[in-house]
């Protein structure tokens, strides 16, 4: 029997990516955590794409397009991502990577740059992918889509929590205001915005542990 396809979208913080790691596991799929990919890029080009003024210049990076190689190593129903063979764990989760990445993302050169790799990803099924676009246009045709959300209070209170175990020092404005920032240049950008698919099942998860949305999800799945 053929493996589900699955989607998972919504805004910053939700805990999609925590939560479809879980799913992953549970229904022994591979889990993409699509963010990841925006976040390598943004990445990238703050290490080699700056002018003179310390800036991203964009066209340096869609020059750089042709050298630059994403591969993907499958741990624990994770797929890990390197960038020209580097593993890019914790460090493209930096705040500096967190200010940039919506700029990075709203560049079509940027969505279309990482689309065929997403969709050849899914094609043999048995995959969850989480991001903003997943439902709506890199798998339309998934077997199962939900679309996450939160209210903001607590979505800051989460990122917080998460950045600080991780070692990196902030605080709770900082995070709110990058958070909202995010939200509104995701939701607003003309390529491929974050919203809701027709077909998809919204969790407001503001008032649920990671556990209960976790059950609710597999409610629905199974
Ligand atoms: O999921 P995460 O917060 O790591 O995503 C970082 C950023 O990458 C988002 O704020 C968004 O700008 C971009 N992104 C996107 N499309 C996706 C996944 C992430 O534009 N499918």
């Amino acid at each position: 029997m053929r493996k589900p396809v699955i989607a998972v979208d919504g805004f910053s913080s939700t805990g999609k990516s925590s939560i479809s790691k879980i799913i992953a596991k549970n229904l022994n799929l591979v889990h993409l955590d699509t963010g990841s990919l925006y976040r390598a890029l943004t990445y990238y080009a703050l290490k080699n794409c700056l002018n003179s003024n310390k800036e991203i210049d964009l066209n340096l990076l869609f020059k750089d397009f042709p050298k630059i190689e994403i591969t993907f190593k499958e741990e624990n129903n994770e797929l890990k991502l390197y960038l020209n063979g580097e593993k890019m764990s914790q460090k493209i989760r930096q705040l500096k990577v967190n200010n940039h990445v919506s700029f990075i993302a709203k560049q079509p050169e940027v969505r279309d740059f990482l689309l065929d790799l997403q969709r050849n990803i899914a094609k043999k099924g048995g995959v969850i992918m989480d991001g903003r676009d997943i439902g709506t246009f890199i798998l339309p045709h998934a077997d199962f889509k939900f679309f996450l959300t939160a209210s903001v209070e607590e979505r800051s209170k989460r990122r917080l929590k998460e950045l600080q175990n991780s070692g990196i020092e902030t605080d709770e404005k900082t995070v709110r205001e990058n958070l909202i920032k995010r939200d509104k240049i995701d939701s607003e950008r003309e390529t491929s915005p974050l919203k809701q698919a027709e077909d998809a099942i919204l969790i407001d998860n503001t008032f649920l542990t990671k556990e209960e949305t976790i059950a609710l999800i597999l409610t629905y799945i199974n």
